[in-house]
């Protein structure tokens, strides 16, 4: 385990086997359509080339980034968009896909943006859901795993730029993001 962290949350292992999960009941929902996937960057990077990949059937790949995050660990309640998909999501069948829904307000600006410019439907995906720290209800359509009021590093998920490589989710401990 990394040295910063507190605790592993959810192994390789456990993430494998609800990704390959979520894969499958995306492949049976959307049978016969083909899946706008949009990654919501940078977070989402390894969940969302996992998740692909145990997709069977027509997937075409986009990518958005927003922010209501800096360097600290609590949301500025404020989202902008850094970088918009490169798809005109009109008639189109689209899958967002989401590392971690915390309070909700990232989601809750997305979904109905996307749906005003005409997707013919919008889903999301996110590999992990902080319930009690919801202050927007957003319809999760794909959860990976519903984790305790904790910040999370790791499988794409950083602090400051950092950790997003380590293979495994862990809790960081509170002196590191402290000093
Ligand atoms: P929301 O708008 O739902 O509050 O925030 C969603 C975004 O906040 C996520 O995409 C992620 O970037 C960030 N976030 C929320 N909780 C955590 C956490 O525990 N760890 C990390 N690394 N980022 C988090």
């Amino acid at each position: 385990m990394h040295k910063d962290l507190k605790e592993v949350l959810l192994t390789e292992e456990q993430i494998r086997g609800r990704v390959c999960e979520l894969g499958k009941a995306i492949t049976k929902d959307y049978a016969g359509k083909t899946i706008l996937m949009c990654c919501i960057l940078k977070g989402a990077v390894t969940f969302y080339a996992d998740l692909a990949r145990t997709i069977r059937g027509p997937v075409l790949f986009d990518f958005m980034s927003c922010s209501s995050y800096g360097a600290s660990s609590t949301s500025s309640g404020q989202v902008h968009i850094r970088k918009d998909l490169d798809n005109d999501v009109r008639n189109k069948d689209v899958l967002i896909v989401e590392d971690i829904i915390d309070t909700g307000v990232t989601l809750s600006m997305l979904l109905p943006l996307l749906k005003e410019r005409g997707a013919r439907s919008v889903k999301l995906a996110t590999l992990l859901s902080k319930p009690a720290r919801r202050q927007v209800e957003v319809p999760v359509d794909y959860n990976g795993f519903e984790i305790p009021d904790a910040f999370v590093v790791g499988y794409g998920l950083d602090y400051a730029g950092q950790y997003r490589n380590l293979p495994y989710i862990g809790v960081l401990r509170e002196d590191v993001y402290e000093k």
